[in-house]
């Protein structure tokens, strides 16, 4: 059973069941006259067991752009925004990508052979929360491609998959588990108002040594935080500055 903020339960069993039931019937007629049918499997609600989705995610959207924050800003990569997330930042710029409802489910293979044609050299997997999936097979499929695998995650549920790069971005509205804070590459903390110098800190307190370490000002509050985070980090040179700068370009 899965518990969304807004207190609605879902019985993935119960979803699992409605996929096998649920298909989208195309009809092709093709140039030699004949009616062909072609059935494509759509996820008709909300959230899928871990455990189960292996070889196949909910992806809520997929394209090629430029990396927009953190330590790779600027780095052409293929993102794949996997749907669902049971977190509720209350200022959660993707709320559409919340639910799963009407995304489809697409196999990792093909993912994987998407994100190569792109000619990227690195696959971004973000949500929503990606890490309420396992990412095994994903990251398998990638590599095999040839293709860095990044991950950006609050660390809200166990990290599976094999990544170059840990993204890790703690929110205050589902506490990260543990064993996140050894494993991350990148600790990015969302700066909505000043009480979050001091969350930011103890976060770092708890990562690893090798870890950077980004505040990023939430955008409806940039105009009043960055002037903020400019100063902290004037002050504590550890830490650097990330900006969503795929926001200031209009790029996605
Ligand atoms: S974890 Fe990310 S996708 Fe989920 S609510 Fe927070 S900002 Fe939105």
């Amino acid at each position: 059973m899965v518990e969304f903020p807004n207190g609605e339960r879902e019985d993935y069993r119960t979803e699992v069941a409605a996929l096998t039931m649920s298909f989208r019937v195309f009809l092709n007629l093709r140039s030699h006259g004949l009616l062909s049918l072609h059935f494509y499997p759509f996820m008709n609600s909300n959230i899928q067991s871990p455990d189960i989705l292996q070889t196949q995610l909910p992806v809520m959207e997929q394209f090629y752009t430029v990396q927009g924050e953190g330590a790779f800003t600027g780095t052409p990569a293929y993102f794949i925004r996997t749907a669902g997330c049971d977190v509720g930042c209350v200022w959660c710029d993707v709320k559409e990508s919340w639910h799963t409802s009407g995304y489809p489910v697409i196999p990792v293979e093909e993912l994987a052979e998407n994100a190569r044609q792109s000619g990227a050299r690195v696959a971004v997997v973000t949500g929503g929360e990606p890490t309420m999936y396992n990412l095994d097979a994903l990251t398998e499929a990638l590599q095999q491609k040839g293709l860095r695998t990044h991950i950006e995650t609050s660390g809200a549920h166990p990290l599976t998959g094999n990544w170059h790069w840990i993204c890790f971005s703690p929110k205050k509205f589902r506490k990260p588990l543990p064993e996140i804070y050894a494993r991350a590459s990148e600790l990015k903390v969302i700066v909505f108002n000043k009480s979050d110098f001091k969350w930011a800190e103890e976060h770092a307190a708890e990562i690893n040594p090798d870890c950077r370490l980004f505040l990023q000002p939430e955008w409806s509050k940039a105009e009043q935080m960055t002037p903020l985070i400019v100063e902290y980090i004037k002050e504590h040179p550890r830490w650097s500055v990330s900006l969503q700068t795929h926001k200031y370009m209009n790029i996605p």
